[in-house]
């Protein structure tokens, strides 16, 4: 089945509000398209001039995290509401800089996920092996208890909504793509885990991703292959490459 690209900048903590601001002007006459869905993540901090300033265009704004409590006695944390009354429509969740340096772990990631849902937000659901997980050829087998364990009670109503992004951890900000062979024969076998997880008309609906240093001179060729359905995008995003990283197919 034809899904629609998704393509999303994943800014980090980068960009106060006004560098944000600067940002946004800058790519937002040249991201006016309905071909690929565009979605930036800017810092909680800068969510609401984000909102503002994407409303007569067609990016979509997204979260890089959220608590998955409705609201409490969680100094620092941000809840799920709060986002989606600033516009957000997309929650990243599970990114591996959260595993690695806040704990995160596929229960706590399960829980967001479940939480964004109920919520009316999109999860952009981060999976990926380590670069140790690789040498060892034991890749497929963590990607897929990632899954499994992230994965649980989710309705099949639900189920199609995910976005999943495949993002090797030794490609993050390191300069060093995942082949588009090696990309494409991960995110086929994430959508065949999906198929059991969930059925396979859904397996076939839901939007897989691929992260890890993408830039212009390589996103045509990993978005052409044929399971892998658009880019979470760390560094490249921070500049006016993205909109070539959009435009890829141009
Ligand atoms: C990311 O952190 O999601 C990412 C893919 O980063 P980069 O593009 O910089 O490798």
């Amino acid at each position: 089945m034809a899904r629609k690209k998704i393509i999303a900048g994943n800014w980090k903590m980068n960009m106060t509000p006004s560098e944000s601001a600067e940002l946004i002007n800058l790519l937002k006459n040249d991201i006016n398209t309905n071909d690929v869905d565009v979605v930036i993540c800017p810092p909680f901090t800068s969510l609401g001039l984000a909102s503002d300033l994407i409303s007569n265009t067609d990016i979509f704004l997204g979260a890089q995290n959220m608590h998955f409590e409705d609201k409490g006695a969680f100094t620092g944390e941000v809840s799920p509401n709060m986002i989606k009354e600033l516009g957000c429509k997309y929650v990243i969740i599970g990114h591996s800089e959260r595993r690695e340096y806040f704990a995160e772990t596929d229960e706590t990631v399960n829980k967001k996920i479940l939480k964004a849902l109920e919520v009316g937000l999109t999860p952009i659901i981060c999976v990926g092996e380590s670069l140790t997980q690789r040498e060892n050829d034991e890749q497929y087998d963590f990607v897929k208890s990632q899954l499994i364990n992230g994965l649980k009670d989710i309705s099949l109503d639900d189920a199609s909504k995910l976005v999943i992004a495949y993002e090797p951890i030794w490609a993050i900000g390191t300069g060093k793509t995942a082949t588009s062979i090696q990309a494409q024969e991960m995110c086929k076998f994430i959508r065949e885990t999906l198929s059991e997880i969930f059925n396979s008309e859904i397996g076939d609906k839901i939007r897989i991703q691929y992260g890890g240093s993408v830039n212009s001179s390589n996103a045509k060729e990993l978005f052409g292959m044929d399971d892998i359905d658009g880019g979470l995008i760390g560094g490249a995003s921070l500049k006016d490459e993205f909109i070539k990283i959009v435009k890829y197919n141009n």
